[in-house]
């Protein structure tokens, strides 16, 4: 089957999440964007606030929810909304990635002091972790699978111990790119859906083979809980944007602006608001997503805008050719530093993981000048806030943070 793309946005009709295509060769992820203006947001709104009614109920004594955090400016107005709006009782939880940049310690620390959270933070043993995202790599071609594992699990587990009643998680990540509901479905969390979409088929007992060096306690903090357990306590995975319009570029500039979070440019993108926490998914993730699936995180940050009518979709492809051509050097010696690795060997991979797959050969691989951009196009990336160095200045991977004087 030959590869198309929406005739709207700039998704391909082999997109990993499952796309499809109208008469008109609009996706169903343009298509779902539709609701964003066309359902009653405040009966939405009213719909939550009696499901949240019934679900708290049983008050339990300590929290209302749990929700999962990372260092970038839209969960700042996730939580603003949460505690604020809905008056919930939020402990925060974070699972560490081990990628993390100064930008991202820092903005969890800011998100903790401006909202009085209670936080709780998880980090996997980082020998054993290094390992997993070795073998991440080598036998799926990831590099994030471990992060993903980590974060998907983690405030479930965190509900079940502490009898929470639910998880609020920010949106539902194939509904927002490729529509694969509508809103008034109002999906939920679900151990088939973090399968499929969030680990890619894969399961932590995979890495555990007779000639890889994973052993089973390694990937034990990985686990999601049982079907038995989870049906027993009757927890809940609901997404937030199933009652708001959710526009993440939105919500994080009314972060920066107003709650002190911060933004900062980032390598292959114009986006300062996303993943600006993270000093691998702009780097070596997104060169790997680029083999595998012949489009990059850009792409899904320009569909998201042209959807939301805020860039054309001519200046759209420009950027996107612009952004997908920069080599993330920086990004992969921080990697290889990380990991253990040369470049020799970081390089290495990318191209064993390019070779036969779906990258496009027209990219040129060369960081280019933004002169050679259209005036929209530069326009558009200017509108973009910042208020930190770029993500290209840290020196190293930040494993906990630095202690009180970071934030100073
Ligand atoms: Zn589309």
């Amino acid at each position: 089957m030959t590869r198309s793309r929406c005739t709207r946005c700039l998704y391909w009709s082999d997109h990993p999440l499952g796309i499809t295509f109208d008469d008109d060769g609009v996706c169903s992820g343009c298509r779902t964007h539709i609701e964003k203006t066309t359902l009653d947001w405040d009966a939405r709104l009213s719909m939550l606030d009696s499901r949240l009614g019934r679900l708290l109920r049983r008050r339990t004594p300590d929290y209302d929810c749990v929700v999962p955090v990372r260092g970038t400016p839209e969960y700042f107005y996730e939580i603003e909304f949460l505690t604020q709006r809905l008056g919930l009782r939020v402990l925060a939880v974070n699972y560490n990635s081990q990628f993390n940049s100064a930008v991202g310690i820092r903005n969890l620390a800011r998100l903790r002091d401006r909202f009085d959270l209670d936080f709780m933070g998880y980090t996997s043993n980082p020998v054993s972790y290094r390992k997993l995202v070795r073998e991440s790599i080598l036998q799926f071609g990831t590099v994030r699978w471990p992060a993903l594992a980590g974060e998907t699990q983690l405030p479930v587990r965190v509900a079940l111990e502490r009898r929470v009643p639910m998880v609020i998680w920010p949106f539902h990540q194939p509904t927002e790119m490729v529509g694969t509901h509508s809103y008034t479905e109002e999906v939920e969390m679900s151990r088939a859906s973090r399968h499929s979409f969030d680990l890619m088929g894969v399961e932590p007992g995979d890495f555990v083979t007779h000639r890889g060096l994973v052993q089973d306690y390694e990937v034990e903090d990985l686990l999601y809980p049982g079907d038995g357990e989870l049906h027993r306590s009757g927890l809940v995975g609901l997404y937030l944007a199933n009652y708001l319009p959710w526009d993440s570029r939105r919500y994080a500039e009314h972060a920066v602006d107003e709650l002190g979070a911060i933004a900062a440019r980032n390598s292959r993108t114009f986006d300062t608001y996303d993943r600006v926490d993270d000093l691998v998914y702009m780097g070596l993730h997104d060169l790997l997503k680029v083999a595998k699936y012949g489009y990059g995180r850009v792409t899904d940050s320009l569909c998201r805008e042209i959807r939301f009518g805020r860039v054309d979709r001519a200046t759209a492809i420009e950027l996107e050719a612009h952004f997908l051509a920069e080599y993330p050097r920086r990004l992969l010696e921080l990697f290889g530093d990380w990991i253990g690795a040369n470049e020799a060997a970081v390089d290495w991979i990318i191209n064993w993981e390019m070779n036969g797959r779906l990258f496009p050969t027209d990219v040129e691989w060369a960081a280019q000048p933004d002169d050679h951009l259209s005036a929209p196009a530069r326009s558009f990336i200017a509108s973009f806030m910042t208020n930190a160095d770029p993500l290209v200045m840290d020196s190293s991977f930040t494993l906990i943070g630095k202690g009180l004087a970071l934030d100073e």
